[in-house]
């Protein structure tokens, strides 16, 4: 499979085109934003550890029945995939509390949830990804009712399977953001989850082992990743 035209390069990830129309090769950066693309830096091995453990982890999803738009690894860095219509929804899953939700009740970082809880940014830069609920996603026309309610049933689906997963590395889960695309009617899984996507603590020391080590200046931000990488086992 070969790269046509570049159709996207956002901060994470290029996207090219293919032969094909219904494909695309997403091409992973080392490059990493924060706080809306404010803070800008590089960690190196990044893109390559993001490609492959999403990948991993698709293909697990896959297996526990939540589609996905994985197709194949073209090598470290580019995956080609099921070009899809992205639901302009970021889609967070929480088990602890943390980040902005810490922030926001005025809570500590790390108190265990009764139950996982699921919230909705507007996936948009310019506006900051604001904060909305279904009934605002659904009276801007951002998605059907039917695909709320899909996409509600994936995303506690897919915690459920990671959470029990990262415990198997004795990692935990404390929270992620997941996108998810339509693809010829259906909803699919699409974009990435790694730990620029979600938020990973050693269960023991409570070391965190994601994104939050370079939003946060906390240092060892390469180490952090290659342990996630490592722990998961692949190859
Ligand atoms: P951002 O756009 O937030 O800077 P990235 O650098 O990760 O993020 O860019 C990748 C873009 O590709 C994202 O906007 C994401 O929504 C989109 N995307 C991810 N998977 C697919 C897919 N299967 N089909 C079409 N677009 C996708
Ligand atoms: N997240 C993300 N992209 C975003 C915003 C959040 O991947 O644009 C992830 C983040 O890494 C964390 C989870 O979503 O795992 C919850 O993030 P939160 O709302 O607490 O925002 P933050 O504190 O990162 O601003």
């Amino acid at each position: 499979m070969e790269k046509k035209e570049l159709l996207y390069e956002g901060k994470a990830k290029k996207v090219y085109t293919t032969e094909d129309p219904d494909v695309l090769i997403v091409s992973y950066k080392d490059d990493a934003t924060a706080f809306n693309g404010q803070k800008k830096g590089t960690i190196v091995g990044k893109g390559a550890i993001n490609n492959r453990m999403t990948n991993y982890l698709f293909k697990k999803l896959e297996e526990k029945g939540v589609p996905t738009h994985y197709i194949q690894e073209l090598n470290d860095r580019e995956t080609a995939v099921k070009k899809v219509e992205i639901v302009p929804l970021e889609v967070i899953i929480r088990n602890f509390s943390a980040g902005s939700f810490a922030k926001k009740m005025g809570m500590e970082e790390g108190v265990a949830f009764k139950c996982p809880t699921l919230e909705f940014s507007y996936k948009n830069d310019e506006l900051g990804d604001p904060f909305i609920n279904k009934y605002y996603a659904l009276a801007l026309d951002l998605a059907t009712e039917e695909e709320i309610e899909a996409i509600t049933k994936y995303a506690f689906q897919v915690n459920e399977v990671m959470r029990e997963y990262f415990d198997s590395l004795n990692i935990e889960l404390i929270d992620f953001k997941i996108e998810f695309g339509r693809y010829h009617g259906q909803i699919i899984l699409a974009d990435e989850i790694s730990p620029d996507t979600c938020r990973l603590w050693d269960k023991d020391t409570h070391e965190k082992l994601d994104k939050d080590r370079f939003r946060r200046d906390l240092g060892n931000v390469e180490d952090a990743y290659q342990e996630v990488f490592r722990r998961l086992g692949i190859d």
